[in-house]
């Protein structure tokens, strides 16, 4: 099939690659042309594992790069809306980049097109797009459709390709059979409803993702106070198939670009239908309470901030990405240098989204230079290769052998038997 995909970036780069690699012709779009002539040059534009040799195996082929919107609709017949969606007033999704989108995709309509919206939009939204549309292409034969994607990044290629679901949300049966028909190639369970309930059904899954998440570290904080260790209490609750190993996992809190934003959406929208969504609230409370925890745990480990040289390894929202969108780590350093301690940061992929954001922070080449006369160790990220280090040679490199392990992803024996003074979230 012929495929449009509106902006290039986390999803719609990922999506446009992976569809075109299962057969089919697409034209990925974005208005920054900077992006476009990477792209077009073979440079993948985000780090993501497997992504650089699907552009390669592709480009040029069934895969095209180009910022001219009206050129690849009018190719295609199904255009794919993957702008930003990001948090506008009062918390609610800023719709400005998707019906922008949507005005240009109706100036280029000719024949019968499909236009799904891809971004995560807010409840109405297949409506809204429709209506921009219709607004301009009055009388032209076009279905909206909400698909909404559940990739998450760092394994975004293996998610797309290997969904647990696809959504389907539209009132065309004409449409839902075009959906199908372009899914097939992933043999994945298909779940077709209506609109408005495709667009809740991806609100409500990340809420619940979250959800898991703090109340995981809500019982970590209770872990810490009667000495027992939240990662045996998550794998006991794991094998439990109605709670699942999943999101299980205590930290610093949650981040990246959808979490805080989409349940920050969808307090909206139950406080706008009436309804005061106290849970999710709380989900929210636990996970800001949480940074700041981490920034205390720092405090005490060593009494006070003032002058205290601390290396911080990670910046980016999670492992095996670049995103630093809403990162923990970057609240945590900004309380940190707030109260008073110098960090010297080091992550493999997110130093320049970072340094973007947070133009001040000292950065270093490496992680070992980020650890000269540090007083504390403050891991963030769980990368592979922070796991690997050689702790002998950490340890000598740091004026005090202390390390808070935000991501509990060392093992506390081991480390400690290296004479450092460890401590992890819960445990
Ligand atoms: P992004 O910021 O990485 O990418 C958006 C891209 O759209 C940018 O490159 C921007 O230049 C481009 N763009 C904006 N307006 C345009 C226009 N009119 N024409 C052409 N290009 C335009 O965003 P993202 O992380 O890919 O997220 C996109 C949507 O997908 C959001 O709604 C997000 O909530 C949702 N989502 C994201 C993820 C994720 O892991 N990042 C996962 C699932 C869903």
């Amino acid at each position: 099939m012929k495929i449009a995909v509106i902006g290039t970036g986390y999803v719609g780069l990922v999506t446009g690659t992976c569809l075109a690699d299962l057969g089919h012709e697409v034209i990925g779009v974005d208005k920054e042309k900077a992006k476009i002539d990477m792209l077009n040059r073979g440079k993948v534009t985000i780090y993501e594992v497997g992504l650089p040799e699907l552009l390669g195996r592709n480009l040029g082929k069934s895969l095209n790069f180009t910022t001219n919107t009206h050129d690849a609709v009018f190719e295609s017949e199904i255009v794919f809306i993957t702008v930003g969606t990001p948090r506008g007033e009062e918390g609610k999704a800023d719709m400005r980049y998707a019906v922008e989108a949507a005005e240009e995709i109706a100036s280029a309509m000719d024949g019968y097109k499909i236009v799904v919206n891809k971004s995560t939009m807010p409840v109405g939204s297949t409506k809204l797009v429709e209506r921009v549309i219709n607004e301009r292409a009055e009388g032209r034969e076009f279905d909206v459709v909400s698909n909404p994607e559940f990739l998450r990044e760092g394994s975004a290629v293996r998610d797309f390709m290997h969904p647990d679901r696809i959504v389907i949300g539209t009132d065309s049966q004409r449409a839902a059979g075009i959906m199908a028909e372009l899914y097939k190639p992933l043999k994945a369970p298909l779940f077709i409803t209506d609109p408005a309930s495709a667009e809740m059904i991806k609100y409500a899954s990340n809420a619940f993702l979250a959800t898991k998440v703090s109340f995981i570290n809500a019982i970590a904080n209770i872990c810490e106070a009667v000495d027992a260790d939240v990662k045996e209490v998550a794998m006991g609750m794991g094998y439990d198939h109605r709670i699942g190993f999943e999101f299980l996992r205590s930290g610093p809190g949650f981040g990246g670009s959808c979490f805080p934003k989409d349940c920050q959406a969808l307090m909206e929208i139950a406080r706008s239908s009436g309804y005061n969504f106290y849970l999710l609230d709380g989900v929210m409370q636990v996970n800001r309470e949480q940074m700041e925890l981490m920034a205390k745990k720092v405090e005490r480990r060593l009494g006070g901030l003032e002058g205290k040289k601390i290396a911080a390894w990670g910046l980016a929202f999670k492992a095996n990405t670049d995103d630093v969108r809403d990162s923990p780590a970057l609240e945590i350093i900004r309380i940190l240098i707030e109260r008073g301690a110098q960090v010297c940061a080091y992550d493999p992929e997110a130093m320049q989204n970072a340094l973007a954001i947070f133009p001040d922070l000292d950065c270093s080449a490496n992680a070992i230079d980020a650890l000269r006369d540090a007083d504390l160790l403050l891991i963030m990220t769980d990368w592979d290769q922070f796991k690997m280090q050689d702790f002998r040679a950490v340890k000598e490199l740091m004026r005090a052998p202390e390390i808070l392990d935000t991501r509990n992803c060392l093992d506390p024996l081991s480390i400690r038997r290296l004479g450092f003074n460890y401590e992890g979230v819960g445990r």
